[in-house]
C-alpha cells in the first residue's frame, strides 16, 4: 500500500470512475487540486520569540460553486494529507447536492502548545497571508480538527478588519462554525455528529434493525465525536468504548456519556474518568459492537487493527479511517462500511446553512436547521442505495458514483474553459 493519502484518496475516485466509466478529461482534472497555496508566517510568542510557521489551503475544484472545507492544526499537517483532504470535500459536497466546491487547508502545529494569545496571533497572521485566496464567494474555511468557533470568528474579524467597510453582513460568510453570537448557525457544533447518527438510522433502515439498543465503541472525543455519542446515547445506543489520543475507557454496561460529555469539556481529555476502565489503545478495536465510529483521524484502521475488529458496521466520521487494506478485510467479513464523504456530511451541510444565513442577514431556528439537515443527509443516503442496487457495488463505490456523475453533469453543461 502507498503511503501517500493523497494516493489512496485517488485510488477510491479511480475505481468508481472506472465503475460509471467517467469522462478521461474530467477524470484528469478530477485527479489533482486546481491550487496549492503553502505560506510560511511569523508569529511572536508571548515568550518575546518569533517563530515561523507553515500553513496550506488546497483548492480541490470549484465547478460546483465556492471552494468549501475545513482547516486544520496538527503536528502531522502536510501537504499530501491537506491534497488528499481537500478532494475528499469536493466528492462530498456533490454527494450532498451543495453548491460548492472542495478545499482544506491546515497549519503544522500542536495547538495544545500554545496559549490563546499566541493562537489568536497566529490565525490572524495565517488569514491575512492568505489574503484572497479566501473570500465569501471563493472559499470558504471552516473547523476541523484542532480548529473551533473561537477560531473562526477571529479569521471572521480579520477578514472583515482588512476588506474595507462595506458588505459586513455577507462578509461573516468568509468562514463557518463561527460563534452564534457573530453569525454562526444554531445547531452547527452538533452537526457532524448528527448527521454520522442519521447514516447509522439509515443503515439500520436498510438492514432491518433498531437504533436503540445498538452498541457502539467511538475513537475520538472532539467535536465530532463527543456530539455522536451525546445525540447516539439519547437515541438508547449503549456507548461501551470511547477512546480519545490521552486514553481507551470501556465499560460493558456503557458509559454515561452526558457525565464523559462534561468531564471531557472541563479537562480538554477523558483520561482520569471514574465511570470505565482504562484499557490499551489497541484493546477499542477488538471489543464486540455492533456499530464502530472512527471520530478522530485517518489510516486508524489498518489491517491488523480490521483483523481483530467484531462489529458489523463501521460509520466513518472522521475523513479517511479506514486504509485500503482494512477495507478490504472488513469487507471480507462482511461489515459495512459508511464511507466519510457520506457519514461525515452534516457539517458541511450546516456550514451551507450558516453562509445562507450570512447572505440573507436571517437567522433560522434550530428546528428548521435540523429538519432540512436530516432531510439533505437522508436524500444522500437513499441515493447511494440505489445507486448500490444499480451497480451491486460498495457503500463507497455508490456515493463515489453519485456524486462523479453530478460532477460530470455539470462539467457536460457547462464545458471546460477555454
Ligand atoms: P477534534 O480536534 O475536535 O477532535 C479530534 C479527537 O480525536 C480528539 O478527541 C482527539 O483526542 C482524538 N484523537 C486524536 N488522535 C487520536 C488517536 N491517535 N487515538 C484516539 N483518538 C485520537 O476534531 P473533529 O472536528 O472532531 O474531527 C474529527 C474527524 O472528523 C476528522 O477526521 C475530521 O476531518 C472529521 N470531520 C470533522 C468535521 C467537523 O465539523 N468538525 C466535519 C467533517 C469531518
Amino acid at each position: 500500500m502507498s503511503d501517500s493519502l493523497h494516493a489512496a484518496a485517488n485510488k477510491q475516485f479511480q475505481q468508481a470512475a472506472d465503475l460509471i466509466d467517467l469522462n478521461p478529461e474530467y477524470r484528469a482534472i478530477l485527479s489533482q487540486p486546481e491550487n496549492e497555496v503553502i505560506v510560511n508566517f511569523p508569529v511572536r510568542m508571548d515568550s518575546g520569540e518569533l517563530k515561523l510557521f507553515k500553513g496550506y489551503r488546497i483548492q480541490h475544484n470549484n465547478v460546483l460553486g465556492p471552494y468549501k472545507g475545513g482547516l486544520r492544526f496538527h503536528p502531522d499537517v502536510d501537504l499530501d494529507e491537506v491534497k488528499a483532504l481537500a478532494a475528499w470535500m469536493t466528492f462530498k459536497c456533490s454527494l450532498v447536492g451543495l453548491p460548492y466546491g472542495g478545499a482544506k487547508g491546515g497549519v503544522t502545529i500542536n495547538p495544545r502548545e500554545y496559549s490563546d494569545r499566541e493562537l489568536e496571533r497566529l490565525v490572524r497572521r495565517f488569514t491575512h497571508q492568505l489574503g484572497d485566496t479566501i473570500g465569501p464567494e471563493i472559499d470558504i474555511p471552516a473547523p476541523d480538527v484542532g480548529t473551533n468557533a473561537q477560531m473562526m470568528d477571529w479569521i471572521m474579524d480579520t477578514y472583515a478588519n482588512v476588506s474595507g467597510p462595506g458588505g459586513r453582513q455577507q462578509l461573516r460568510g468568509v468562514v463557518t462554525g463561527k460563534s452564534v453570537e457573530v453569525g454562526g448557525s444554531l445547531g452547527r457544533e452538533a452537526a457532524t455528529g448528527q448527521g454520522v447518527l442519521y447514516a447509522l438510522r439509515h443503515w439500520c433502515g436498510e438492514t432491518g434493525q433498531r437504533l436503540s439498543g445498538l452498541t457502539v465503541s467511538i475513537q475520538g472525543f472532539g467535536n465530532v465525536g463527543s456530539h455522536f455519542a451525546r445525540l447516539a446515547a439519547k437515541e438508547g445506543c449503549l456507548i461501551v468504548a470511547v477512546a480519545d489520543h490521552t486514553a481507551t475507557l470501556h465499560n460493558p454496561s456503557g458509559i454515561d456519556i452526558p457525565r464523559l460529555f462534561d468531564y471531557a469539556r472541563e479537562n480538554r481529555m477523558i483520561k482520569g474518568f471514574d465511570g470505565a476502565d482504562e484499557v490499551d489503545t489497541d484493546d477499542l478495536f477488538s471489543i464486540a459492537v455492533d456499530a464502530f465510529i472512527p471520530a478522530a483521524l485517518e489510516n486508524q484502521i489498518t489491517k491488523d487493527r480490521a483483523d481483530s475488529m467484531s462489529c458489523r458496521v463501521v460509520v466513518e466520521a472522521a475523513n479517511g479511517p479506514t486504509t485500503s487494506s482494512g477495507e478490504d478485510v472488513l469487507l471480507s467479513r462482511g461489515v459495512d462500511i459508511i464511507p466519510d464523504v457520506l457519514a461525515n456530511a452534516g457539517g458541511v451541510v450546516v456550514s451551507y446553512f450558516e453562509w445562507l444565513q450570512n447572505q440573507s442577514g436571517r437567522a433560522w431556528r434550530v428546528d428548521d436547521v435540523d429538519t432540512r439537515l436530516r432531510e439533505i443527509i437522508w436524500d444522500a443516503n437513499d441515493k447511494v442505495v440505489a445507486m448500490r442496487a444499480e451497480l451491486s457495488c460498495t457503500h463507497r463505490d455508490a456515493a463515489y458514483a453519485v456524486s462523479l456523475r453530478r460532477l460530470a453533469d455539470v462539467y457536460d453543461r457547462r464545458g471546460i474553459f477555454p
